[in-house]
């Protein structure tokens, strides 16, 4: 929801200290679970981990997410899914060029790493999108190591 997305973003410094808090307790468990039941619960920890996120961030599950390191924006909502960002498009009001109704993923992710305390990883370089993983979950993916 477009609305809650950009609450979640003007939140983004309390957002990251709930990542930071519950981030590596969700992990331990998640650990044991995957110890305990392999693969067997990864559809229902998949689908808790694309409601919540997609409610508060409108979360497109790609797989690796990137969410501590963009502000809190998530990028997969960047119509050009730019990872990077942003392009060169953005409106002079901080609008996407492809969506104008829509703030510029990547105006709102510098406005979310600005409030956050560690907000310079924006700067870091994402790698390209594996993008076999599509779907996949980012808890899994911690929990596991991969
Ligand atoms: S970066 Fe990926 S996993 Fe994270 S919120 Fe966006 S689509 Fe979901």
């Amino acid at each position: 929801m477009y609305r809650v997305r950009l609450w979640s973003v003007r939140r983004s410094r309390q957002m990251e200290w709930l990542y930071n808090t519950f981030n590596p307790l969700v992990v331990k468990l998640l650990r044991g679970v995957v110890k305990v039941f392999g693969t067997r619960l990864d559809k229902p920890i998949t689908a808790v981990e694309a409601a919540a996120k997609g409610f508060f961030f409108d979360c497109k599950m790609c797989g690796d997410c990137a969410l501590s390191k963009t502000g809190m924006s998530c990028p997969m909502n960047c119509p050009k899914t730019i990872r990077n960002g942003p392009c060169g498009g953005v409106r002079e009001n901080g609008m996407c060029e492809v969506k104008p109704e829509m703030r510029c993923v990547w105006v709102a992710a510098w406005d979310g790493a600005s409030r956050m305390e560690h907000g310079d990883a924006i700067k870091d370089v994402n790698f390209a999108l594996d993008h076999r993983l599509k779907g996949k979950s980012s808890w899994l993916k911690l929990a596991r190591d991969d």
